[in-house]
């Protein structure tokens, strides 16, 4: 099941069209987001059963692009981060493989819809294209093999990062570098994870005005989705709605000879295999960068 906030309310995305989750219940469930990924296993069981028809005829691929998406988790209570998390990205950036995870945090104000316009905070701004893992249940202490039982599902995101504010001072400032306005775009919604055999095993790729930066596979991650959801409960108690950026692939643009940042008007498409795709449209901001 795809669960989308489309116009703020609980909507389903099927292959006919839009569900308005609670008109087509009858009031049942909530429109309200929050309501009904706090009950998604009972959600996903009415919707398999009751077959509702579709309240909107917008398909998942006239989404793309549609600023009435909304994020379908607006407030975790925690946003983890993982660095250096894919092989080749490690190689392009010249640095080992980590022996532990490389955690650091995006704050949850950076949260937007999945086609949020991204305003430029300075001349260094850049994209990584993310798994995004939603997790589902309190939990503590997850052993790797039973890991995935506490995620609910998964979407695409995108760690937008401004390299001149994020490595201007030692040491760096990864967390306020990739916290601006609209960095952290997720969705375009959540895919329940019954729909995703292997969280490990999907494409994921960045396009800029339609050239290809990054094309790789989520079977390139130093540490897989199970390892970095028991690495992560051994230290916080991880919580219903918790969001984890697993990293990214190869191709982000500090790495290219020479670098390449976003401009203005730039058109970024982040596309997950299985999960659908974000677009962002590079903006100049309408306020000043932080003061120096
Ligand atoms: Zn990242």
């Amino acid at each position: 099941m795809r669960l989308a906030n489309f116009e703020g309310r609980a909507t389903i995305v099927t292959e006919d069209g839009l569900v308005d989750v609670a008109k087509s219940s009858n009031g049942a469930f909530s429109a309200s987001l929050e309501k009904c990924v706090g009950q998604l296993g009972t959600l996903r069981t009415w919707f398999n059963s009751a077959h509702p028809r579709p309240t909107d005829a917008a398909t998942a691929h006239e989404l793309l692009g549609d600023e009435r998406l909304g994020p379908v988790i607006a407030n975790p209570s925690q946003i983890f981060a993982v660095g250096l998390n894919y092989a080749q990205h490690a190689a392009e950036s010249g640095l080992a493989l980590p022996s532990e995870p490389m955690v650091f945090t995006k704050f949850a104000s950076a949260i937007c819809g999945p086609n949020a316009p991204l305003p430029l905070p300075g001349p260094m701004t850049d994209w990584e294209a993310e798994l995004v893992v939603v997790i589902g249940a309190t939990a503590r202490h997850l052993r790797e093999e039973n890991a995935l039982s506490s995620v609910m599902g998964y979407c695409v995101g995108q760690d937008y990062s401004e390299r001149g504010w994020q490595f201007k001072s030692s040491p760096p400032q990864f967390s306020l570098g990739k916290s601006f306005e609209n960095f952290a775009p997720v969705g375009p919604w959540l895919t329940t994870s019954d729909e995703i055999a292997n969280p490990n095993d999907l494409g994921i790729s960045t396009t800029i005005n339609g050239v290809v930066m990054q094309e790789s596979s989520t079977s390139d991650m130093v540490f897989s989705v199970a390892q970095l959801v028991s690495y992560l409960s051994s230290f916080c108690e991880l919580r219903r709605g918790d969001l984890i950026f697993t990293g990214t692939p190869q191709g982000v643009g500090q790495s290219r000879q020479p670098p390449v940042f976003l401009q203005p008007g730039d058109v970024v498409v982040t596309t997950i295999e299985g999960l659908g795709a974000l677009r962002n449209v590079a903006v100049n901001s309408s306020v000043t960068s932080p003061t120096k």
